[in-house]
């Protein structure tokens, strides 16, 4: 599985680079088809996790719908085929321009944030002779339980409608005549491993529903969101997420009305595992306070989750298995002591010209890289390219 098995045309490449195994990607977009498919839900891939060509076409194929977070989101799905019937727009702030292009292409579901931006979706649509289709993004005070840099759905965030504000939205949404409410939204936050924190979910969404339904709501459409987390830590034992305990809990605890549809935006669980991170050991040396550490070629502009979020990648030496493991501290070559990947990393004795994998880095690796010490953005390779 994954890189090893390219080690030979891996080692001919230019380093730094982002490296993805195309087989896994399939079987998981397979796993999560068909384990959505058995309650007839419909998921949206949170394009933001990765946008590169090759990813998106395999999420065409597979007929998954897009979740976009800009306008340059929503024109990157259009761009790659994915049908403007299964695009939803979500995005705290949401310019005039990106709201005018989604309108113009017919998209499914914006999923609005505040009051105000309802009154300017419904401006902005009256001007254009159009009726926008909308899911209120409700914000439901569940903790994900996950890191504190990627919870969106606790009450502090500045993610959603707040519960206070609900009602008064309620009140003033059948003035806006180009509005169309089809359905609720919510996304708690993201790598969440602790599936009960979706149970909580569900049962607040539950709530919720009776209440839009004695408000004389009929909501077509509800939209849970992703953040299904995967297993950093032992990558290889579990590749593919659990998918079906995670659509096992909607539907065992979700109360949809007749004729209801059940959305969800998942990111990080369909392309995390499938994505590594090769570099090159430049250097190796000992700091002040004998800590060994290996120097390489790839910095927090390639891959920032762990300067960003203290994010662990499991670091594996491709090409030495010498015996004796050592623990280095692997880092990079940016001028900022956040640009480290790790401070206690077990490798064997690794040196110069090794080529290290940084593993489970599909999702919010390479679409986050940036030019910082004017470096150049790192490469992609798929394995049915090589
Ligand atoms: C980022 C995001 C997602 C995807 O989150 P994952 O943790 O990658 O599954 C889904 N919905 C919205 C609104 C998002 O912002």
């Amino acid at each position: 599985m994954g890189s090893k098995k390219y080690i030979e045309k891996l080692k001919q490449l230019p380093t730094p680079f982002y490296f993805y195994d195309m087989e896994l990607l399939k079987e998981t977009l397979q796993t999560v088809t068909s384990e959505a498919g058995k309650y007839g839900f419909d998921v949206h891939y949170a394009v933001k996790a990765n946008y590169s060509d090759r990813i998106m076409e395999e999420i065409n194929k597979f007929g998954l719908g897009t979740d976009c977070v800009s306008g340059g989101e929503v024109r990157r799905s259009v761009e790659c085929g994915i049908p403007a019937s299964k695009i939803v727009f979500a995005g705290v702030a949401k310019s005039d321009e990106e709201i005018k292009y989604a309108l113009k292409n017919d998209i499914f579901s914006f999923n609005c944030e505040s009051r105000e931006e309802l009154e300017i979706i419904n401006k902005i649509a009256g001007e254009m002779g159009k009726t926008a289709t909308v899911a209120l993004r409700i914000n439901p005070d569940v903790d994900p339980k996950t890191h504190k840099n990627i919870s969106t759905g606790k009450a502090e965030n500045k993610f959603g409608i707040s519960y206070s504000e609900i009602e008064e939205v309620i009140g003033e949404i059948s003035a806006l005549r180009n509005i169309n409410i089809i359905g609720i939204h919510f996304h708690i936050g993201s790598q969440i491993r602790d599936l009960s924190v979706f149970k909580k979910l569900c049962d607040r969404v539950n709530t919720l529903q009776e209440w839009f339904i004695d408000q004389g709501f009929n909501l077509k459409h509800i939209n849970v969101g992703g953040g299904l987390g995967i297993n950093y830590d032992e990558p290889d034992a579990e590749p593919i997420p659990d998918f079906k305990t995670y659509f096992k809990i909607f539907s065992d605890n979700l109360k949809l009305a007749e004729g209801q549809t059940l959305h969800f935006e998942l990111g990080r669980s369909i392309v995390g595992q499938c994505g590594e991170l090769i570099t090159k050991v430049l250097y190796t040396k000992v700091n002040g306070e004998g800590t060994e550490i290996a120097l390489v070629d790839a910095g927090m502009t390639d891959l920032i989750r762990p300067a960003m979020y203290q994010a662990k990648h499991k670091t594996v030496n491709l090409t030495s298995d010498s015996g004796k493991c050592k623990n280095y501290m692997v880092a990079g070559p940016i001028c900022e002591s956040t640009d480290v990947f790790g401070k206690s990393i077990e490798l064997p004795e690794t040196k110069r010209g090794d080529l290290l994998t940084m593993k489970s880095a599909g999702a919010y690796g390479r679409c986050m890289s940036f030019g910082y010490n004017l470096r150049e953005l790192p490469k992609e390779y798929f394995s049915d390219e090589l």
